[in-house]
């Protein structure tokens, strides 16, 4: 018997449902997966070269758990310029992926019975996550009729003496949509009047169509009550690399290395070299890329009276569908071979995840095939 804990939790959606779609291009059909966020550009070069130095001169030792120094003080130099604040190296700590920085903080802050605050859209492994780590969730509905922003009142209505942490993400999976400066503005003094922390998840940060971004470092003072979460993958088209980190309070983050003293010991050495790296390479040429992508997509997808917000950031488009989204993600990939992730995923039903972060020349094929499949029904 597996254990309860895993009993109550689902495979996640996102990962699942890009094995299947890519399993079935194994099998030689022509599906168009539109579902994983996966950027489809190769890793930089600079990147792969410093890493086959790093390799040849034998630098593959375990390393400190919290990541080797350099990379440390690499990346809270970066944030810290970024974000005019003094960050030590020790209040950084390189995890596997943003997915497992997510997790550490979840096990370093939550005792059993402890409440986060989630919004809905919501990213798939938000909850399985927290559930693992013992806690419990609370989730605040965001609407599209109010270009999915959350609201601080409902956030304050929902505060308990449980209430641990409120975990946001912006720029938004699924959504695309960035969170408004008020709003984090207002979220800092209540959960300085209210103690609890903010995890801020910010892995889409260098994606953003918008001058409007706005961080929660720009918006609070020291790391108290934050947990900034972020990481390479999405950046710098990293995903298997597996590099992501977590700035936090030097307590919290030490409590994050102990945890992972335990269960990784450390980050693969390679890889660490390779993220020093991409903290010098430009991306902007992969920004203005999806930029172009995004703007075909709602250009398409608009003049087929479809609705949605128009994404401010990442590379996913979530639209409205008529009848069951799991249905109609399910007739698309089988009438017309376009894989996309449904709305249920989220928490969200009745609409539709698509990520954009593949060539206009397959997207145009995708939304043909879009638009015959809405046409047909
Ligand atoms: N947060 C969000 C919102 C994501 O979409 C992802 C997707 N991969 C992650 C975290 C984790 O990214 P990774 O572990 O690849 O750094
Ligand atoms: N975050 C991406 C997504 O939402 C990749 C898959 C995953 O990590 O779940 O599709």
């Amino acid at each position: 018997m597996v254990s309860r804990r895993i009993s109550e939790i689902p495979i996640s959606k996102t990962m699942e449902l890009d094995a299947k779609a890519k399993a079935l291009i194994k099998k030689g059909e022509d599906v168009i997966n539109l579902t994983a966020g996966e950027p489809d550009f190769p890793t930089p070069e600079p990147i792969v070269e410093e890493a086959m130095k790093f390799l040849q001169k034998g630098e593959v030792k375990y390393t400190d758990p919290r990541g080797i120094y350099e990379l440390r003080e690499g990346i809270a130099k970066r944030i810290g310029e970024r974000y005019k604040k003094d960050i030590s190296p020790d209040q950084v700590v390189v995890t596997n992926g943003a997915k497992q920085a997510l997790f550490n903080a979840f096990m370093a802050l939550l005792d059993p019975g402890d409440e986060v605050i989630v919004f809905s859209p919501v990213w798939v492994s938000y909850i399985p996550q927290i559930i693992l780590a013992g806690g419990t969730v609370n989730v605040v509905e965001t609407f599209m009729s109010k270009n999915f922003q959350p609201s601080l009142e409902e956030v304050e209505g929902l505060l308990v003496g449980k209430t641990k942490a409120v975990l946001i993400n912006s720029p938004n999976n699924p959504t695309g949509v960035v969170y408004r400066r008020e709003f984090l503005e207002g979220l800092v003094r209540l959960a300085k009047k209210r103690n609890f922390y903010i995890i801020s998840d910010e892995v889409y940060d260098s994606l953003v169509y918008t001058d409007e971004f706005t961080s929660i470092l720009d918006v609070s003072e020291g790391f108290d009550r934050i947990v900034y979460i972020n990481g390479f993958s999405k950046s710098h088209s990293m995903t298997g690399w597996r590099l992501g980190y977590l700035i936090s309070s030097e307590k919290v983050a030490t409590a994050v290395s102990k945890i992972q003293s335990h269960t990784t010991s450390c980050i693969n050495t390679v890889a660490q070299y390779a993220a020093l790296k991409a903290l010098e390479v430009d991306n902007s040429y992969m920004v203005q890329t999806f930029k172009e992508r995004k703007n075909f997509v709602v250009e398409r997808l608009k003049k087929m009276g479809v609705k949605f917000v128009e994404p401010e950031g990442a590379f996913y488009l979530f639209f409205k569908v008529r009848g069951d989204d799991v249905k109609f993600c399910e007739r698309l990939l089988e009438e017309k071979k376009v894989a996309l992730v449904p709305g249920s995923a989220f928490l969200k039903p009745g609409l539709v995840r698509l990520s954009f972060a593949t060539s206009i020349e397959r997207l145009t094929e995708a939304l043909d095939r879009i638009e015959d499949f809405l046409n047909s029904r």
